[in-house]
């Protein structure tokens, strides 16, 4: 690796090449706007659920992208599927949709069933 002259410390490094990215190429088949996502966070100001929860659609999304799927499961209960976040969305995406494909995935892969 070339040296920039700084080092990122390891427990804040991603390494996507060891990354299990497959289920969110499946959550990408599904819903194509999903790659759309510029993570600008205008849907999780207006979420409905962040009214009353902590719940943060833009983090989800990355953390699944990443292959990061401890806690998702528990997290994404916590969504109404309102579609108020698709509503706001500048790029279109279909943000209801990946919500609940990522439950669906989440469930399959055991990591907790869908309510
Ligand atoms: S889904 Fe849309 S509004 Fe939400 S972070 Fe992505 S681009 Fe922004
Ligand atoms: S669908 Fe879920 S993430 Fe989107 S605004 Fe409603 S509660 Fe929030």
């Amino acid at each position: 690796m070339k040296d920039l002259g700084f080092s990122i410390s390891q427990s804040r490094t991603i390494d996507l090449d060891k990354s299990d990215l497959s289920a969110y190429r499946r959550v990408v088949e599904k819903v194509p706007s999903a790659k759309l996502c510029l993570m600008c966070g205008a849907c999780t100001a207006t979420c409905t659920a962040r009214n009353h929860t902590d719940f943060n659609f833009r983090k989800v999304h990355l953390l699944f992208r990443r292959g990061q799927f401890e806690g998702l499961a528990e997290e994404l209960d916590k969504c109404m599927l309102c579609g108020k976040c698709r509503l706001v969305c500048n790029r279109g995406v279909n943000t209801r949709a990946i919500i609940y494909n990522m439950r669906i995935i989440l469930e399959n892969l055991n990591y907790k069933s869908i309510k």
